[in-house]
Parts: C-alpha cells; sequence; structure tokens
C-alpha cells in the first residue's frame, strides 16, 4: 500500500491521540541506510530485519524487504527506486525512495519516502500508539516519526537530570544522551539469520 489517502495525516489530528506519549526509541526504526544497502546489492536478494527486545533479546518485530522492480518507470522524475516489506504476518506495503545528492561532492543519500505525507526521511516507524494504555502501540504502516505520532524522549523534559550537592555546582543541569534509535540485525538469508540463533 503506497498511500492511505491524503486525507489521513489530517485525521489523526482531531483529537483522538490526544495526550498520548510514545518515544520513537521505543519503536523498531527501518533506516534509510538498510535499504540503501539492499538496493545497491548487486545480488538483488532479500534482506531479513530482525528487531530484538532491548532488555530481553527476544524478537519484538521482523520484516523481509526486497527492491520492487515493477514500480519502475512509475514514480515521479524525482525518485530512484521503490522496495517491498513485508512483516511474517502477510502484510504487505511499498515505499519509494530518493536518492539526494549531498553538497560539496560528497555523495549522495538515500531516503525513504514516507508513504503519508511523501517526505524523504531518513527513516520509517512501524508501530504507532494505540490501545488502552496512553503509552501502549501497536504494529502499524510504516511511516515517518511525525505521521506515526511519536516523540523523542528527550522532548518534554524526559531525560533532565538534576545532579544534586557539589555535582550540580560543577555540572550545572543537564540532559542525558539522547537513548539509541530501536535498530534491526540485518541478515541476507534467513538461514544466516538462523545460525544467528533469531529464527
Ligand atoms: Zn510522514
Amino acid at each position: 500500500m503506497v498511500s492511505r489517502g491524503s486525507s489521513y495525516p489530517e485525521s489523526r489530528c482531531e483529537g483522538r491521540f490526544f495526550g498520548r506519549r510514545v518515544n520513537c526509541e521505543q519503536v523498531p526504526l527501518l533506516p534509510a541506510r538498510v535499504v540503501a544497502w539492499m538496493l545497491d546489492d548487486p545480488r538483488t536478494i532479500p534482506y531479513l530485519l530482525i528487531w530484538k527486545s532491548l532488555s530481553d533479546g527476544t524478537v519484538k518485530e521482523a520484516a523481509r524487504i526486497a527492491p520492487y522492480y515493477e514500480a519502475a518507470g512509475r514514480g515521479g522524475p524525482d525518485w530512484t527506486g521503490a522496495f517491498e516489506i513485508k512483516r511474517h504476518d502477510g502484510t504487505e506495503d511499498f515505499i519509494r525512495t530518493l536518492l539526494r545528492m549531498l553538497p560539496r561532492n560528497r555523495g549522495r543519500v538515500r531516503l525513504l519516502i514516507c508513504p503519508h505525507c511523501s517526505i524523504p526521511r531518513r527513516g520509517l516507524y512501524g508501530w504507532e500508539p494505540s490501545g488502552r494504555f496512553t503509552n501502549s502501540i501497536v504494529r502499524s504502516t510504516w511511516g515517518c516519526r511525525k505521521c506515526n505520532l511519536l516523540r523523542y524522549a528527550s522532548e518534554g523534559g524526559a531525560l533532565l537530570i538534576r545532579p544534586r550537592g557539589t555535582l550540580s555546582l560543577v555540572f550545572g543541569t543537564g540532559h542525558s544522551l539522547r537513548p539509541e534509535s530501536w535498530l534491526p540485525c540485518v541478515f541476507t538469508s534467513p538461514e544466516e539469520a538462523a545460525e544467528a540463533g533469531v529464527l
């Protein structure tokens, strides 16, 4: 599915998710650079992506990405490739990519075009806030941080550190490092994944 309709982003801004607080660092990230490796791989093979729980190591999300040749020539003049992303439950999305030149001849970077807002992004997220609690999340179609209504952990002062005593005199009030994004393990075959013990 390439688009959920032009009214989609607006329809989510009507307050249905008001007050929800889910940080993007808690949600599987599909980084544009992993898609770039796959699309640039001369073997033109699918890659398997596995997101493991950072706390207990169990597999929380899995997807297979592969080049999508049928889309060749169908997009606008500024996009250069598309891929399909399939989950183990059979759901499938087609996502376009864009090669952008970096300034001062520093090469090119591949970006993923968010299917909802059509803005080129460095990564897309596979879950969105929904469900019973303000911090509960459900599997969704892949979208950018904004369209999937996620925020950075540092927004709202969640990571503010207030050292006490002497330390505060030396360092003042600071912010801890931003949590890492939840990146996938990347495999180029199911056998490779099985060897690594994730399947
Ligand atoms: Zn978007």
